[in-house]
Formats: C-alpha cells, structure tokens, sequence
C-alpha cells in the first residue's frame, strides 16, 4: 500500500495509522524468517483475542481460549456450549469468524456451528460435541482460510454416542481448539469492533 494522507484530526489519524500498523503486521507475518513471534510457519496471522481489558490508555488483551474441565453431565454442557462459542459464538469475537487471524472468515464453518442448539441435555450435548468435531475440523483444512493450513491440532476419535465418550471428546477438543488458536505472531495487530 502507498502512504495514506490523513487529515489532522484524530479519528480519521487512528484509522489511517491502524491500517498501516495491520498491513505492516501481515507482511511481517507472512515473511515467514524472522524472530520475534513471527519466524515460525504460524497458522493464523494473528492470535484471536478477547477483552479488550485494561485502562484505554494501556489497552491490554488476552488470547481467546476454552477453560474448564468435563466430568459429569453439567460440566460437559457448560463445556460444549462454551466450546460453540469461542469458534463460532458472537460475529466479531469469535474464531471461525475472524478476519484478522484469518485471511477471510471462514464463512462456511460458522455458519454450519453457529446454528447447532446449545446444549441443555445429553441428547444436545452429543449433537453439539459431534458438530464441534466435524466443523472445527474442517475448519482447519478450510480453503483460503489460514496462511498455512493446521495439520496438527486434529480432534481425532470416533463421534460420541454416550456420556463417557462425550465427556473423553470434549476434553480432548479443548485441548486441540486452544494450541490451533494459539498458532499465531506473539505481535498482535489492532482489530476494531464495535463501541
Ligand atoms: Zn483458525
């Protein structure tokens, strides 16, 4: 990009320099050799976030993570429902559909996950635990979607049919969710969502 001329005022400053910021981070991200959080063959371009946390003036944030352990039905519909919602829950603050990890939304998985019924029983829980897998899944390998696709952080095993194996595969998703995440510049870019 060439160099915006913007006028001197501040909001129309903070979006000039914003932008530039961000097409300095992906260039950098998408460089590929050098240090600093930037020199390994990262999934995402940037580390989905929540928050934001802090003073205005000291803007801090943390990485967007699934927290929490399954063990009996409760915590495994506490989990699932959490788990929905970090990849594919509120537009702006979600996994699936964010544009500054990713290189565009991932359009087709957030619409699949976005419309699954939270989960209030086993019978939901299994239902949400399954389309968690194959979506989150097929997120990973989604074209057009990463810089480089994740072959790593695989939700593998067979889909749940009962309380055990729900449990033993929600556990085993968060795991697999949070290192994919993760997978990013340890330099964040700026993403602007709503006031
Ligand atoms: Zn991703």
């Amino acid at each position: 990009m060439s160099e915006i001329l913007a006028r001197k005022e501040i909001t129309t400053m903070l979006f000039a320099v914003i932008k530039q910021f961000n097409a300095l981070h992906d260039a950098l991200a998408a460089n590929g050799t050098l240090s600093d959080g930037y020199g390994t063959n990262h999934f995402h371009r940037d580390i989905s976030a929540e928050g934001p946390f802090g003073d205005f003036s000291d803007p801090t944030s943390s990485a967007l993570a699934v927290s929490g352990t399954a063990t009996d039905l409760p915590t495994l519909i506490a989990l699932v429902n959490q788990q929905q919602a970090v990849l594919a829950g509120a537009q702006e603050l979600s996994h699936f559909h964010d544009d500054r990890a990713h290189l565009i939304v991932d359009v087709v998985n957030f619409s699949g996950l976005s419309v699954v019924p939270q989960a209030k029983d086993l019978a939901t829980a299994l239902t949400l635990v399954n389309a968690l897998q194959l979506f989150y899944n097929q997120h990973r390998l989604q074209a057009g979607v990463h810089p480089t696709n994740d072959t790593t952080n695989t939700w593998t095993g067979n889909p749940a049919t009962d309380l055990a194996s729900a449990v033993a595969s929600a556990n085993f998703g968060t795991s697999e969710i949070n290192d994919h995440i993760l997978s990013g510049p340890t330099v964040g870019s700026v993403k602007l969502i709503g006031a």
